[in-house]
């Protein structure tokens, strides 16, 4: 008799570097590689469109491999704590191992599980690997969470560096007859009518093959120009790695030991540091995540509550959705994202700013429409970045910083090139009409802002 073992994926959506697969694989018994469609479990989030369509690809391709390598992926949909409870009975299972997530309702459904299954007399034990540094794990002198990112990075560069990656398996053998899976084609996950996914297609190929690729890419041929270019959406200077990182195709060990070795063999070293300190920004984020669960829905400084939000026009929010504002570089960016599921980090932040201080929509109504539109939508990164614009957030960007879409125009895109590829209407001339003035809605936002200093 054998007492397979069970790997259940989440966010890592990967055969190297995967520490859960590791002890799977070291208890020398065959290995059931699940992946659990869970949109129904208190608080989880349903995944937006364009996470969906990422999803489908790289389970695809993540099952592909596995056959390849003897085993299989087992697909099931409905609440976790019962799923991965019916799989271990279906499987005869004697150990369930996964890597951990940071979300409140995710860390819920995680320690409920653990505790049943080890109340049946089942092994289980769970492994860092989508973070660098788990949130408990960095502390202010007074043993607190970190509000500002200067200090907690500095922080994490004073804890042991993170661990080595471990290398992908060389074959991951399931049971003889593995437990009953869905078709992922019956999950739905792609668009059908109207099929809005080709630029994602043209832009993307999901899975870890892919994604190693494009790393070792990155740190090829555009390290060196990272700091410098960053900033510049037409350049394409940008690792381009975070759904990679998102969906866990890439572990972030990887990224972090990959990019080091590429300094000492004599990358920019300023270039190579400023990259780390991006990745930093995304542990950030998970250390916010986690000490705020609310970070999707709450203001952080709660006297944004006291934000006079005036009534949502409509006509206003679509507007900026499809990248009708009237206003080049947001339009740009809004379509870009429509079109191909990302957007560049400079433009993120200009369209946010846009959309919050001159359309003076709640910074929420922004969040969920790149949390359904980004194929990289991320339950940290995601609203923890849009409340820094908003001004409401963890060492969040002052509320009286407006971005002014032209003049960040002029400066990254200087010769037009964005603009040109995503909004050539606006390149010729020919354009919407603004919206709103610019300098008027920028005047009656900061007087808005009064209140909030009122009740501060
Ligand atoms: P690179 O410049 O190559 O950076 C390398 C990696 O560092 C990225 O892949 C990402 O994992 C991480 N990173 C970089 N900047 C940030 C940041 N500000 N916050 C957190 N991590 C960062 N990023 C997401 O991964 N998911 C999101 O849902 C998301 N939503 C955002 C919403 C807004 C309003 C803004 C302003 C930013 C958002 N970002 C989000 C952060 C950032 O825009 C993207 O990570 C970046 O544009 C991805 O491109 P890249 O991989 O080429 O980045």
């Amino acid at each position: 008799m054998t007492s397979p073992s069970i790997v259940w994926l989440r966010d890592d959506l990967r055969l190297a570097d995967n520490p859960a697969l590791r002890a799977a694989l070291d208890r020398d018994e065959p290995v059931v590689v699940l992946y659990v469609l869970d949109e129904v479990s208190p608080g989880i989030r349903p995944l937006g469109g364009a996470a969906k369509w990422w999803l489908h690809g790289s389970l695809a391709s993540l099952g592909e491999r596995l056959r390849e390598k003897g085993g299989e992926l087992v697909l099931r949909r409905g609440p976790a704590t019962r799923v991965v409870a019916d799989v271990v009975e279906d499987a005869g299972a004697g150990a369930v191992f996964w890597n951990r997530r940071y979300g409140a309702a995710e860390r819920e459904v995680d320690g409920g599980l653990k505790e049943t299954l080890r109340g049946d007399g089942i092994e289980v034990a769970s492994f860092a690997a989508s973070v660098l540094f788990e949130p408990w794990t960095v502390r202010t002198g007074s043993g607190g969470p970190y509000s500002v990112f200067t200090p907690f990075w500095k922080a994490c560069q004073a804890l042991p560096a993170p661990r080595a990656p471990l290398p992908e398996p060389r074959d991951v053998p399931g049971p003889g007859s593995s437990p009953a899976s869905d078709a992922l084609d019956d999950w739905g996950l792609l668009p059908t009518v109207p099929d809005w996914a080709e630029g994602l297609r043209e832009t993307w190929e999901p899975g870890e093959p892919a994604a190693r690729a494009r790393l070792r890419g990155f740190l090829s041929d555009d390290l060196d120009d990272y700091d410098r270019a960053r900033d510049e959406p037409a350049a394409g200077a940008t690792s381009q790695l975070s759904p990679r990182l998102r969906w866990g195709e890439l572990s972030p060990y990887t990224v972090w030991h990959e990019t080091v070795a590429a300094r000492e063999s004599g990358a920019n070293p300023g270039a190579a540091s400023r990259f780390l300190s991006e990745i930093g920004w995304r542990e950030f984020a998970a250390h916010v995540l986690f000490h705020h669960p609310d970070l999707a829905t709450k203001n952080l400084r709660a006297e944004f509550d006291a934000f006079p939000w005036p009534r949502l026009e409509p006509s206003h929010l679509e507007a900026w959705q499809q990248g009708r504002t009237g206003v080049p570089l947001v339009d740009a960016g809004m379509r870009e994202l429509w079109r191909t599921g990302i957007m560049h980090n400079r433009v993120r932040m200009v369209t946010a700013s846009y959309l919050i201080k001159n359309l003076m929509i709640d910074w929420r109504r922004g969040e969920e429409w790149f949390w359904d539109t980004l194929v990289d939508a991320d339950g940290a990164s995601n609203p923890f970045n849009w409340q820094w614009v908003a001004g409401s957030g963890a060492d969040a960007a002052p509320y009286f910083r407006v971005f002014n879409p032209e003049l960040q125009a002029q400066k990254f895109d200087p010769r037009g090139s964005y603009v040109r590829e995503w909004a050539p209407d606006h390149a010729a001339g020919d354009g919407p009409e603004p919206l709103v003035d610019l300098k008027a809605s920028r005047a009656a936002a900061l007087r808005a802002y009064e209140e909030v200093k009122q009740a501060a």
